[in-house]
């Protein structure tokens, strides 16, 4: 993974340079330096993808917070309802799985 922070960063709002990806969302790391991804059309959308690996590691940390406290189980069956199953579900999206 591109290591973090990913930024978002606006494209000048200059057709004669990007056309019609004018002003929208591109992500960043490396202080700008890498592109992390590509245009994004929706300012909200360019701020989730850029918290992406803070999200991921979050998530992460929750899980093992709760493996510490002694586990906490599925409350659902394993129809991917409860907190439980979408934490594990979005850390699994999140790796490929
Ligand atoms: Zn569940």
């Amino acid at each position: 993974m591109t290591p973090r922070p990913w930024n978002v960063f606006q494209l000048a709002n200059d057709p004669v340079s990007y056309g019609e990806d004018a002003g929208r969302y591109i992500i960043t790391a490396s202080e700008g330096d890498k592109e992390v991804c590509g245009v994004i059309y929706d300012e909200a959308d360019a701020m989730l993808v850029a918290a992406a690996p803070e999200l991921l590691e979050a998530c992460k940390d929750i899980r093992a917070l709760l493996d510490q406290e002694g586990g906490f189980d599925c409350i659902c069956g394993n129809s991917q309802r409860c907190s439980i199953c979408c934490l594990e579900a979005a850390i699994a999206k999140a790796e490929g799985r």
